[in-house]
């Protein structure tokens, strides 16, 4: 199993997702909105983003990515930041929706927060509220591999279309996990 680091929370953007994230790149566990994910599966992505729509629903069933609407209060809070700060206009009520995840969650745990974003308005909103950011391109992240089928037991690693077989060996049903390989 992976050995997951709970220093630090990361919230999300859908641009962070659209960078073809790697989630091996990520120690932490990620959260982010039902919006959010809403966004990465529009339609004209969905071809591109095949692997990409694959690895978010692994990473959800591994319990890696967190997905959770903040509480209306949060909501309120940075909607309100937003008209002071005069980012309102720039920003979605998606893009708010993530900002009062990260704040809720900030707020609410011991840990640190960092919000991942490339939008400009996210960023400036952040700082005016205390919250983290740090931004992600797409360079240096080439991975094709995001996971791989194997046997518990035996640890052989099988192809993946045979997720739902029984090992060849000891027969046990196969798994999935994601794949230690870095591929450049
Ligand atoms: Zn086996």
């Amino acid at each position: 199993m992976m050995q997951l680091k709970k220093n630090s929370i990361l919230v999300i953007d859908t641009n962070i997702f659209l960078t073809g994230i790697n989630f091996n790149y990520f120690q932490e566990i990620l959260f982010t909105t039902p919006a959010i994910i809403n966004e990465t599966q529009v339609e004209k992505y969905k071809e591109q983003n095949r692997n990409l729509l694959q690895r978010i629903e692994l990473a959800k069933e591994l319990g890696k990515l967190i997905i959770q609407k903040p509480k209306e209060y949060y909501i309120q809070l940075v909607e309100e930041k937003s008209k002071i700060t005069g980012d309102c206009n720039a920003l979605s009520n998606n893009d708010l929706e993530l900002i009062a995840l990260a704040l809720e969650l900030k707020e609410n745990n011991s840990q640190e927060v960092i919000l991942y974003t490339n939008d400009y308005s996210i960023e400036n909103l952040c700082s005016e509220l205390n919250i983290k950011f740090k931004t992600l391109f797409k360079n240096g992240i080439k991975n094709k591999i995001y996971f791989e089928v194997y046997c518990p037991y035996c640890n052989i690693v099988y192809r993946s279309e045979d997720l739902n077989k029984n090992c060849e060996r000891c027969g046990l049903k196969l798994k999935r996990r994601f794949s230690k390989k870095e591929k450049l």
